[in-house]
């Protein structure tokens, strides 16, 4: 897919011209409070976006989408919201409640469901046309606002930890390589985390769809094995962080205040910013909130280790 980066790059200028929420909401990420939590080899930052409040606490039960019109259809989006085509499927809309200073919504022109399972192609495209930006995805019961629409999102590269940390190699390492892709294992970062990484879109495809079968066939009860996913393209490879995860809130989530932290963690947050909508969250949380949340919510080391054996 050739390069969109110009096209994007005048969607952001005409839509800050024409649309002041916007223009608005992006000026306020240079005032957005960011703190820096150290862990053994990584950091978390947590930033306090209160934007994000209709995201984190997004009602996404069944009967609760059923009864709302859905914001990514084209005849329910806001009216100054205008937006570049992708493909012959997709539109490239920019993300009103950023917390990138770039940040996308790739929304499928059919209100069809949040799923990954052949979309998987779709979403390496995206990253080869928007070598600037991380593309990523929130499966349905995890951390997508609107799980009855197929959408994808993308933010500025550089900005997630995750990104620096994945040349780490105290923190991941390559345990195969088949057919001019490889597989790495992340040990040590406190969410359970696989990375396909190569040049041969087809070859990450089957190796995706491996992975995704054999997780599958651990949550049967599931619309699709929950995961989290980050993906970019540099020098010709493209690079997929996968998260596999066990739950979508935390327990905290739903604790009584004042214990009760209001946290939806999705792609960003396993990228390593933790995204707190309250004031007394971004203060009062910790590391050991940050250690729970995650362990709570995805995978362990090992268990990706048993997923991904003879992957590739
Ligand atoms: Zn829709």
């Amino acid at each position: 897919m050739y390069d969109h980066s110009d096209i994007v790059n005048d969607l952001f200028e005409s839509q800050f011209r024409e649309w002041p929420l916007a223009r608005d909401n992006y000026g306020q990420l240079d005032s957005v409070r960011v703190r820096k939590i150290p862990f053994p080899g990584y950091e978390i930052a947590v930033q306090f976006n209160p934007g994000r409040i209709v995201s984190s606490a997004a009602m996404v039960d069944a009967g609760s989408i059923k009864a709302r019109p859905c914001f990514l259809c084209e005849d329910n989006r806001p009216p100054e919201q205008r937006g570049v085509p992708f493909g012959s499927d997709y539109i490239i809309l920019i993300n009103p409640f950023p917390i990138f200073r770039r940040h996308l919504t790739i929304v499928n022109r059919a209100h069809t469901p949040q799923q990954i399972e052949g979309n998987f192609l779709s979403m390496l495209s995206m990253a080869e046309a928007l070598p600037d930006f991380v593309i990523f995805y929130n499966g349905p019961q995890c951390g997508a606002s609107a799980p009855d629409h197929l959408h994808f999102q993308a933010g500025n590269r550089g900005f997630l930890p995750v990104e620096m940390d994945a040349g780490n190699p105290g923190l991941s390492s390559t345990v195969a390589s088949s057919g001019g892709i490889e597989l790495r294992l992340w040990s040590g970062y406190g969410r359970g985390m696989l990375t396909l990484a190569g040049s041969d879109s087809r070859a990450l495809d089957n190796a995706f769809t491996r992975f995704y079968n054999k997780f599958a066939a651990t949550q049967p009860e599931r619309p699709e094995p929950m995961l989290n996913m980050l993906a970019y393209h540099s020098a010709g490879r493209w690079t997929i962080h996968i998260i596999p995860r066990r739950l979508h809130r935390p327990s905290c989530y739903f604790a009584a205040e004042p214990g009760r932290i209001l946290l939806s963690p999705a792609s960003v947050d396993m990228g390593g910013v933790f995204i707190t909508p309250r004031e007394e969250d971004y203060i009062k949380i910790t590391a050991a909130d940050i250690s729970s949340i995650l362990e709570e919510v995805c995978l362990s080391d090992g268990e990706v280790k048993s997923l991904t054996e003879g992957l590739l």
